[in-house]
C-alpha cells in the first residue's frame, strides 16, 4: 500500500521544463486546472461508445493519457491537469447514484456501477489530488507548488462546486477529499515520506 501511493504511474519522466519561468509555469498550471475541470465531460462527445459519466473519463485517466503524451509539457500543466480532474470526481459524488448519476461501462456493457459509483470517483479524486501534488513540487520547488496545488484545489472546489453543481455539499466534500489527500498519506505512511525525493 505504501509503494503503492508512493508511486505515480508513468510520471517519472514528468519533471520541469528547462528555460520555463516560475510565472509560466503558474500560468500554465492554472491554465491546465481550468480546462481539465471539463475533461471528463468529454464523454458527450463520444455517446456512441461511451455513457455521460463513463468510467474512462471519470477516473484519472485522461491525466494519465496526458502524462503519457505530453511529458515534455512538463510537470506544472500535468499537475494542474490532475488537479482539475480531482475537482470534478469529487464534485460529482454529490450526484444521487441513480441513472445519469451514476459510473458507467463503455461499449460493448454500457452498465452503471450503482453503489460503486461513491468509492469509485472517491478514490479517483484522492489519486488525482495526491499525485498532483507529487507531480508539481518538481517544477515548483516546496513550499511554492504544494501551495499552488493547494491553494487552486481551494479556490476551483469553490468556484466550480458553486458556479457548475450550485452546492455547498460539494464544495465540502471536494476541500474535505483535498484534506485527505495531504493528512492521509501523512499520517499513515509517515515512512513513505523516505521515498518522495
Ligand atoms: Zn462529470
Amino acid at each position: 500500500m505504501q509503494t503503492f501511493l508512493g508511486c505515480v504511474p508513468l510520471a517519472r519522466k514528468v519533471t520541469d521544463v528547462a528555460g520555463r519561468s516560475p510565472v509560466a509555469k503558474i500560468g500554465l498550471f492554472l491554465l491546465m486546472a481550468y480546462l481539465f475541470l471539463w475533461v471528463p465531460d468529454l464523454d458527450f462527445l463520444l455517446l456512441d461508445l461511451l455513457h455521460h459519466r463513463s468510467i474512462v473519463t471519470h477516473s484519472v485517466l485522461p491525466a494519465l493519457v496526458f502524462i503519457f503524451l505530453g511529458w515534455r509539457a512538463g510537470a506544472a500543466p500535468i499537475a494542474g491537469a490532475l488537479v482539475g480532474i480531482a475537482v470534478h470526481l469529487s464534485c460529482d459524488l454529490l450526484s444521487p447514484m441513480i441513472g445519469f448519476g451514476q459510473i458507467w461501462l463503455p461499449e460493448p456493457y454500457k452498465m452503471p456501477l450503482g453503489a460503486f459509483s461513491y468509492p469509485w470517483l472517491a478514490i479517483n479524486a484522492l489519486l488525482a489530488f495526491i499525485w498532483a501534488k507529487r507531480i508539481v513540487v518538481r517544477s515548483l520547488p516546496a513550499p511554492y507548488g504544494d501551495l499552488l496545488a493547494a491553494g487552486t484545489g481551494v479556490v476551483t472546489a469553490v468556484t466550480y462546486g458553486w458556479v457548475n453543481e450550485q452546492a455547498v455539499s460539494a464544495i465540502i466534500v471536494t476541500l474535505a477529499i483535498l484534506a485527505l489527500s495531504y493528512a492521509g498519506p501523512a499520517i499513515l505512511f509517515r515512512q513513505g515520506k523516505r521515498y518522495e525525493r
